[in-house]
């Protein structure tokens, strides 16, 4: 899960970037206003984590103008304090949630949990694909029962094609996602991990699930891969 941090506080922002890099998620992050509104024309976000308080444009302008734009990303909106009229501001601007500052990380973690939950294919916080499920809590993945012990990335990747099943992902779409704009596209590190991820996944016996669209990408389904 790919998450735009805009934040002009720079202990705040690293604190979220480097808290957010350790559950998994990609991180990019914005530090005014201008820039926040520049970084969904370049990059697809699965959720925006927008501060109110923030130079040249506040987060509230920021959310409309996205919103203006067409652009449905979830929007979580960080307030300084717990007024009512500020919550109401920013729902009303087109924020999807909101979190009183300071927060607790798990609080953070939940919130963002929740958003990206409107999905379909989640059911509660575990996602399943055949007989393999994840739980997006505990972080827990296992096949046919077994547990599984996947690398943070892998994880990320996983639960990237899990949210998308059935569906052929290229290999720029899980660049996006999975990896931020420091990601050098150029290299194969996407097929290195796919090709690990499936080891411990398909490597246990049962039906394959990752297959390989020649050309295209690849494809996580309950379907036999060929
Ligand atoms: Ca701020």
């Amino acid at each position: 899960m790919r998450v735009l941090v805009v934040e002009d506080e720079p202990q705040i922002a690293d604190f979220i970037a480097r808290g957010l890099s350790e559950n998994g998620y990609s991180v990019d992050t914005a530090r005014d206003g201008e820039e926040a509104i520049q970084w969904p024309a370049v990059a697809d976000f699965d959720v925006i984590i927008l501060d109110v308080m923030l130079p040249l444009v506040d987060g509230l302008g920021v959310c409309s103008t996205l919103r203006e734009r067409g652009v449905r990303t979830p929007i979580l909106m960080l307030t300084a304090r717990d007024a009512v009229e500020d919550r109401v501001a920013g729902l009303d601007s087109g924020a999807d949630d909101y979190l009183v500052k300071p927060f607790a990380f798990a609080e953070l973690l939940a919130r963002l949990r929740a958003l990206v939950r409107r999905e379909p294919v989640l059911r509660g916080n575990v996602l399943q694909v055949g007989d393999l499920t994840m739980d997006t809590v505990t972080r827990q993945v296992s096949r046919a029962g077994e547990g599984l012990d996947l690398t943070t990335k892998e994880f990320a990747l996983l639960e990237y094609m899990m949210r998308h099943p059935n569906q052929v992902l290229s290999r720029t779409v899980i660049a996006e996602h999975v990896w931020n704009y420091d990601f050098d596209n150029a290299t194969n590190v996407i097929d290195v991990h796919v090709k690990n991820l499936r080891k411990k996944i398909d490597g246990v016996g049962g039906p394959k699930l990752i297959d390989t669209v020649r050309g295209a990408g690849y494809r996580i389904s309950a379907r036999e891969a060929g």
